[in-house]
């Protein structure tokens, strides 16, 4: 019988889990080391679009997470200083008619903790929490990991670490992120608070000068997820700290009235300095690689930076199932990778300056937006969404 493979993964984000995930039903061994003590609530909603959901069906959680997702009709656009329509993208049945999957809101816990909970049941994977990997060596085709209980040898590690990824140091030698000058602010609030303001079964996505908003439904359209972002000079490396509700609520001042009730709805927040990393031109090397925030941090404009980490994991697994050798394994995986995952960290940054113009600038934007119409607004989504249909 041929020995099982033991793969390591550095971090139990989206991306390690479902990697981890993924590779248990691939037939692997997996440990998955957490620096985190328990899987907390942070980082309130994401937007799992259809190629996203494809991977949850998969690994085999898409039937946990849906009785907690939302399945948005549409995505409205909006303007943020009068609140008129710009353009509205069909969701609901026609993101499925399209993409062949639904896209689906959900709170990022509701889908770290439908992971974990499938990695911990699985009897070939192991969830060591508060366990930080502290370095690896390579030994020959095989890899040490050193955390603070020892080191331990796997055939491969998976560093899926996040935006401050100790693993890509080790790799890269690179300095720290690029802070892109703006911060999100995230919020939830019950359903109850904004009920007869904004129609639950829609995204909502407002655009202002050097601002935008969002809001949907999460936990069964139980909650609403509310995330301002602005221009602003705070950059405080980390996952997220406590903001002022003062600060947010006066930014958005000169909206419409409606966004200005959104934004004041919740009474608590917490704030995120974004920041990516260009692409790079290698993730790794022998039988070490890189996913998901690790491998290519994403700006939130395009909302996929989870997406490609569960993209990640499932390519990972699909890989590794194909040849014996991890490295090439690998390469293998990292050449799927690398070109998609670069256009969209480059979308979402490009992104970002188009949902922030003001004057001119916008009004062109927004006409060229309402004149596209449902089709071709759908349609520059192809590339993205329809990923996986023939896989
Ligand atoms: C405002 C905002 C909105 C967003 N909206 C969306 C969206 O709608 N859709 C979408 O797809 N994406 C969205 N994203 C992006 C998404 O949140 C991230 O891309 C995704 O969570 C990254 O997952 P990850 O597993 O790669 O990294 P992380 O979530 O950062 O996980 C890394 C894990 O590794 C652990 N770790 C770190 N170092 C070590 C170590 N040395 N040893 C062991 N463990 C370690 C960390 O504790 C953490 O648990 C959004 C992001 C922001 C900021």
């Amino acid at each position: 019988m041929p020995v099982r493979r033991h793969i390591a993964v550095a971090g139990a984000g989206i991306a390690g889990l479902t990697a981890g995930l993924a590779l248990t039903k691939a037939g692997f061994e997996v440990t998955i080391f957490e620096q985190a003590p328990r899987l907390d609530e942070v980082g309130a909603g994401l937007q799992v679009s259809p190629n996203a959901w494809r991977v949850l069906e998969a690994v085999g959680v898409a039937r946990a997470v849906e009785p907690v997702s939302v399945e948005p009709h549409a995505i409205r656009m909006r303007r943020g200083r009068d609140g008129r329509t710009i353009a509205r993208v069909p969701l609901g049945a026609a993101a499925i008619d399209r993409w062949g999957a639904p896209y689906r809101v959900v709170h990022r816990a509701d889908i770290q903790s439908a992971l974990a909970r499938s990695v911990t049941a699985a009897p070939n994977a192991e969830l060591r929490l508060g366990e930080r990997v502290e370095g690896f060596r390579r030994e020959g085709t095989r890899v040490s990991v050193a955390t603070r209980t020892g080191t331990q040898e796997f055939d491969g590690l998976i560093g899926a670490d996040g935006l401050w990824s100790a693993t890509r140091l080790q790799i890269t030698g690179e300095a720290e992120p690029v802070y892109s000058g703006k911060v999100a602010w995230r919020a939830t609030v019950p359903a109850t608070v904004l009920a007869g303001d904004i129609d639950p079964f829609e995204t909502g996505l407002w655009l202002g000068r050097d601002a935008h908003l969002v809001h949907y439904a999460v936990r069964g359209g139980s909650e609403v997820n509310i995330v301002a972002i602005f221009a602003d000079h705070w950059s405080e490396p980390g996952w997220s700290a406590a903001g002022d509700r003062r600060e947010v609520v006066a930014r958005f001042g000169a909206w419409s009235r409606l966004a200005r009730d959104i934004v004041a709805a919740p009474q608590s927040w917490l704030k995120w300095a974004l920041a990516d990393r260009p692409p790079l031109p290698r993730w790794g090397s022998g039988p070490v690689t890189l996913a998901g925030d690790a491998a290519h941090p994403t700006l939130p404009f395009i909302a996929q930076g989870a997406a490609m980490g569960m993209e990640d994991g499932l390519i990972l697994a699909r890989s590794l199932e194909a040849t014996d050798d991890v490295a090439s394994a690998f390469r293998l995986y990292e050449n799927r990778r690398m070109r998609r995952t670069a256009r969209v960290q480059r979308d979402a940054r490009s992104n970002g300056e188009i949902y922030h113009l003001g004057g001119i600038a916008a009004a062109g934007r927004d006409a060229a937006l309402g004149l596209l119409g449902p089709d071709r607004l759908m349609a520059r989504f192809d590339w993205l969404y329809g990923w996986g249909q023939q896989t």
